[in-house]
This record gives structure tokens, sequence and C-alpha cells, in this order.
């Protein structure tokens, strides 16, 4: 049995190679450590009162979505943005954006239809297509879904949940679809409270410009853009990073 064998020579700064590399990683992770925690105790008093969902569906769209982006970016928002199926299809650049925007994507169906009107293998489709698609552009499944014009049963919500997404509806309706104007959009956006949803499109001209006012509203009560929890459907502090790469 040998256990002191001397270490050949050829091997001996071996150990400290790691050991400088292993200093390195160890440097690297405090520094890191250190630039977030101001950070985040900065985020804290910001977002002291609490996280609103804003989000915006019917998306992505030719005419909209590029700057519906610029303008949540240039405002700090991240949003959800519940994308339909067809339009992704026809728009794969634009889903590709979205997600560099930091947004969070979720499912629309893939057609837009009143899904408790189909039977339940259409309702499967529906959801499942537009999952699919949706991973295979992002790398990632959508954990949420919302149904078109909020129509919904227990059949609907099931095959929902059987295909990894938690329903979500909303709190505020800006009702941003019925020709409102921004400074309307705004009125009904900034009724929304800590861990509530509001209801918006990507399609419209004034939702965008609406972002800015909204925003300086959250900002004077302390309330930040969140994420929705697909645990309890409420909007919560991001646990996510910003994914900057496309996998
Ligand atoms: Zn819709």
């Amino acid at each position: 049995m040998i256990t002191h064998a001397p270490a050949p020579r050829g091997h001996a700064p071996l150990p400290h190679i790691l050991l400088l590399a292993l200093t390195a990683v160890l440097a690297a992770g405090l520094a890191v450590a250190a630039a977030a925690a101001p950070a985040r105790a900065a985020d804290d008093r910001k977002c002291r009162a609490g996280y609103v969902g804003l989000t915006f569906d019917d998306g992505p769209t030719p005419e909209h979505t590029a700057r519906l982006l610029s303008a949540l970016r240039e405002n700090g928002v991240r949003a959800t943005l519940f994308n339909i199926g067809e339009k992704a299809e026809k728009n794969e650049e634009l889903v590709v954006a979205e997600k560099e925007a930091g947004m969070w994507i979720a499912n629309h169906s893939w057609s837009h239809p009143q899904l408790t009107k189909l039977p339940d293998d259409g309702i499967k489709s529906e959801l499942a297509r537009t999952q699919v698609l949706l991973e295979e552009i992002t790398g990632t499944a959508p954990v949420l879904f919302r149904p078109p014009y909020g129509n919904t049963n227990d059949t609907v919500k099931e095959i929902a949940r059987g295909l990894g997404m938690a329903e979500i509806l909303w709190d505020v309706d800006t009702r941003d679809w019925s020709g409102k104007s921004a400074e309307e959009i705004v009125e009904e956006a900034v009724t929304v409270q800590s861990g509530e949803i509001v209801l918006m499109h990507d399609g419209y001209d004034a939702t965008i410009e609406a972002i800015p006012a909204i925003m300086e509203n959250l900002r004077s009560r302390a309330l930040c853009p969140g994420m929705i929890s697909p645990a309890t459907g409420k909007a919560v502090e991001p646990t996510d990073e910003v994914a900057t790469v496309i996998p």
C-alpha cells in the first residue's frame, strides 16, 4: 500500500494552478455579489409597495411589436407578452426580439378562437401547437396561458395545466382595443394595485404612447413591473435573469 508516494516532479505545479484558478473564481464571485447587493437594496426601496403585472396580448405584430419593445425598454419595463401562435410563426424574429428585450413570453392560443366552443382535442391542439412553437423559438416552454377573450371553463384550465401552464386572466382591463386614447388607457391602468395584473394589447399606437405615463405613476407609488407567478397568478418580484443570448 502506498500512502505517501511523492508526486512526480512534472505534476508539482498543478496544485498551484488549481489554487490560482480557484482564487480567481472566488474573487469573481465576490465581485458579482458586491455589485449585486447595493442594486438589490435600491430595488427594495424603489419597489417597496410591491409589483404589478403589465401584460400585452395578441402579438407579435410587424406593425407594433418593435416599437412596443422600445417603449418598454426605455421605461425599464419587463412585461408578460401573451403571443398568438400563428402570428409568432409568421414573425419568429419578433419573438426572439421580445425574449432579448427581457420579456416573459406566454401562450395565447394558436388562432385566437373562443376555446370554450371547441371540442377537447381542438382546445388541446390550439394550446399545444403554440407551446411547441414558442419553445422552439425561445428555448423555453411558456408557463403562463391566457384564453382569448378571457373565455374559459374547467376543461380549458385543465388542458392548459396538463401542458404545464397556469391560466392567467387580469384584474384591470384598459380596454385599449376599443379606440381609447393614451390618456384614457393610462387612467385605467393606474388603478392597478400591488400583485394585480393589467390587460393591454400589442397592436395599438395609443397603448405604446401610454407606457411612459403608466410607469411614472407606478414609480410615484413605489410599484415595479414584476413577473407573474404561475403558482399564485399574482405579480411578484422577478426571479429570473434577463436573457441576452438565445440558446
Ligand atoms: Zn387576445
